[in-house]
């Protein structure tokens, strides 16, 4: 079957869902959006209040930032494809519960098993530490390293733009800086696996 028609089953399967609690206080799912054919799949944690109303993923302040840390190497939205682990808003902008996440990513294991991507860019601890399933991972000390997962797959952790928006500074060694080095990395690795 056709990579659209697979990702809009898992779509439609994700707006069906009421496997957790979540759905009873969420306005949309957000499923996630761009390229089926991108070998970069970048994965934050879950919706915010933007994201819950619009049922588009990362589309808040930190949606932003992230679209200009993209377009500082050339790459846009509908370049790359973008998720999170959990599909429905915690409330309060909570992180995710393990029970949501662990409920939730048969849709994102479907959605990387239809993309088939070379790197999965990991946005923050959450979604790192759920991955790999090592509790007590540091973002500080992982970031910008690419670690193999699973199946050919690599991971390649960044900080949260929402982090970023709390640490302003640009100086050298500062998460921002640091952003923009990972960033070029990412498009480094993405070129590389287009020509492959
Ligand atoms: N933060 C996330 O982790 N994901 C979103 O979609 C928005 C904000």
């Amino acid at each position: 079957m056709h990579k659209k028609q697979l990702m809009d089953e898992v779509t439609a399967a994700i707006q069906k869902c009421r496997k957790c609690p979540l759905h009873e206080t969420r306005k949309n799912v957000v499923p996630g959006e761009g390229s089926l054919d991108s070998p970069v799949v970048f994965v934050g944690e879950a919706p915010g209040a933007d994201e819950d109303v619009s049922g588009r993923p990362f589309v808040g302040r930190a949606g932003k930032l992230l679209d200009e840390i993209l377009k500082a190497v050339s790459l846009s939205r509908s370049d790359i494809y973008i998720t999170n682990i959990v599909k429905c808003r915690p409330p309060n902008n909570r992180d995710p519960i393990a029970d949501e996440m662990n409920k939730c990513s048969a849709y994102l294991f479907s959605q990387l098993q239809i993309i088939n991507p070379q790197v999965i860019v990991t946005l923050g601890r959450v979604p790192l530490i759920y991955l790999l399933d090592k509790k007590g991972l540091k973002i500080t000390k992982m970031r910008g390293k690419k670690i193999e997962y699973k199946n050919g797959v690599d991971i390649f952790p960044m900080f949260h733009p929402s982090y970023l928006l709390r640490n302003q500074s640009k100086s050298k060694g500062s998460p921002k800086y640091l952003t923009w080095l990972d960033i070029k990395e990412v498009r480094r690795l993405y070129d590389e696996s287009k020509k492959g």
